[in-house]
């Protein structure tokens, strides 16, 4: 796969989108073809509507809380989304990667506040439902019994430092539920995406030979990849949802 290839792919997968035509602008390389635009590659994030009224889950949270929480706060995330990725798309259309971090940082803390906000009103709700059966033996092998997990899962919650969420998780690599804590929103990750490529960027990864030229690092891991296993990830992942 060539460079201009792979920057395609890498972006529809991030995308989560199927194959749409389009290339880079300008490039200093000379690679890329400059005629096609962003369209459609990074669609703008919108506010799910709440699955509930305003006041379904009184006396326990309460309408003005939850009006305010969804409309002002979770819509502030979308916003501040969708301006992530408006600065990421001029960032790649003009190959200035300058303000990288800052867009970076934004695109993680505003993502993951607006999915994790979006999965906060799913998982509530007037009537509680039930577990599936899978579900209780998880709970029973990961944590011991159900009054284990939520003592754990209440104490976890209860410490997050600052601002946050307590969070469970299913995490694939190990097959395991496990508990975490977000300060924050974020902290750089978007809390439901799922790794399919990853590169370990701690110098203990390239010390020996690259020493401070991360860098090179960096371009040499491109040799290197997988890109059948990182498709096997990515379908597994697709299908996770
Ligand atoms: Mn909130």
């Amino acid at each position: 796969m060539n460079k201009r290839e792979f920057i395609k792919s890498s972006l529809i997968t991030t995308a989560g989108l199927a194959a749409v035509p389009f290339a880079f602008g300008s490039n200093k390389d000379g690679l890329f073809s400059t005629d096609l635009t962003f369209d459609n590659v990074l669609d703008e994030y919108t506010l799910p509507p709440l699955p509930y009224a305003y006041n379904a889950l009184e006396p326990h949270i309460d309408e003005a809380t939850m009006k305010l929480h969804h409309d002002i706060h979770h819509n502030g995330y979308v916003t501040g989304l969708n301006k992530a990725t408006t600065g990421i798309k001029e960032a790649m259309t003009k190959n200035d990667y300058g303000m990288i971090k800052h867009w970076e940082r934004e695109l993680a803390f505003h993502g993951a506040g607006h999915f994790l906000h979006s999965i906060f009103w799913e998982v509530m709700g007037p009537k509680q439902g039930q577990r599936v059966a899978v579900l209780d033996s998880y709970i029973t092998k990961d944590f011991g019994s159900f009054d284990m997990w939520k003592a754990y899962f209440a104490a976890s919650a209860n410490a997050v430092e600052g601002s946050g969420w307590g969070i469970l998780a299913y995490e694939p690599t190990a097959d395991k539920l496990v508990i975490l804590q977000a300060e924050k929103h974020s902290n750089q990750s978007q809390w439901t995406s799922i790794p399919i490529l990853v590169l370990d960027v701690w110098e203990h990864a390239y010390y020996l030979k690259y020493q401070n030229k991360r860098k090179d690092y960096v371009e040499a891991f491109f040799n290197v990849i997988n890109w059948t296993e990182v498709s096997n990830k990515f379908e597994k992942a697709r299908n996770k949802h």
